[in-house]
């Protein structure tokens, strides 16, 4: 008996992602990205990885999925959002960004790629792949491009017409043909630079790249030292991440998109008081953030960052 067709699989993988829970999903055949290497060691080689050096590191394999998963064929990139509807209640509160809600992508997301590779094989047996999500492995953001999920927006993030850029991606690279989608090669930033006049540090360049030694998102997590003092002023009580040139950016105002139920605010979190941030145990900072993407960071870098995100007034 034939196996299933490239094109069957496909649209069963995309439909099989639907039912996963991911709101988007493009394939993309595996090549080398070559074209992305010579920008991400300019950036590197200005500094604007700030302290991370892994970002620094394997350049070459980062963007060649062979190097990650040898038999690579295929790519199958899917995004979760992590819109929210629910925020924190609190305006005095320090800010959380959005995507530290719920349970640990890092989780959610291999536990739903593997569930699709389950599927796969179920219809293509013998079939091989390897999940990845915001992996330094990866360069996820071009492979996004090339899946025909959308564009880079100037706030350097990947933006979708359907769901904005509030959103998770994951990779499954596979060692099978499939169906392509075609790369997305329009840019419908327009004149737009509400991200860029909106970002409180001027971290974003004009190359759609960011220099992560003035990003408070990178500065209240990668960063374990305290914040710098020239960016605690710019905080606007922001203490784990930024979303601000998300939350201006026009593809994400008005989205009608289910919330996906593992990525809700926990209601003691969203109900937190300022003084409950400042009185934070390190057993409640346990209980409340072990299971989220929060469990990252060290419970002293989180209270230094709470106390220079009070001292730099409101939002
Ligand atoms: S996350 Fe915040 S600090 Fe970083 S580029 Fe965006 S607006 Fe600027
Ligand atoms: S705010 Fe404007 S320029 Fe920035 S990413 Fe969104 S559309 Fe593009």
């Amino acid at each position: 008996m034939p196996g299933i067709s490239n094109k069957d699989l496909s649209e069963g993988i995309k439909r099989r992602a639907a039912e996963l829970g991911f709101n988007i999903c493009g394939i993309a055949r595996a090549r080398v990205l070559g074209e992305y290497g010579p920008r991400i060691r300019s950036w590197v080689n200005a500094g604007m990885n700030d302290n991370m050096g892994y970002l620094a590191r394997n350049i070459d394999k980062r963007i060649d999925p062979v190097s990650l998963f040898p038999d690579a064929l295929s790519l199958v990139v899917a995004g979760l959002s992590y819109y929210s509807k629910v925020l924190q209640k609190d305006p005095e509160a320090p800010v959380l960004s959005r995507y530290t809600y719920g349970r640990d992508y890092h989780e959610v997301i291999p536990e739903k790629l593997n569930l699709l590779l389950e599927w796969i094989n179920t219809v293509r047996p013998g079939t091989g792949g390897r999940a990845f999500t915001d992996s330094s492995a990866i360069a996820e953001k071009p492979w996004g491009r090339e899946a025909g999920l959308g564009w880079q927006g100037r706030h350097s993030v990947l933006i979708n017409k359907s769901i904005g850029s509030f959103f998770f991606l994951g990779i499954l690279i596979l060692d099978t043909e499939l169906d392509y989608d075609d790369p997305f090669d329009k840019d419908h930033c327009g004149n737009c630079r509400l991200c860029i006049e909106a970002c409180p540090t001027d971290a974003i360049n004009d190359n759609r790249t960011i220099d992560a030694r003035k990003c408070i998102a990178n500065l209240t997590i990668e960063n374990r030292g305290p914040v710098p003092e020239d960016i605690v002023p710019h905080l606007g009580r922001r203490v784990y991440g930024c979303d601000i040139c998300q939350e201006v950016c026009p593809w994400n105002k008005d989205l009608k998109l289910p919330v996906t139920p593992e990525f809700t605010i926990d209601k003691e979190i969203a109900e937190m008081s300022l003084s409950d941030w400042q009185n934070l145990t390190r057993e409640r900072f346990s209980r409340l953030f072990g299971k989220t993407s929060m469990s990252r960071v060290k419970y002293e870098k989180f209270m230094s960052n709470i106390e220079a995100a009070t001292k730099s007034g409101n939002r």
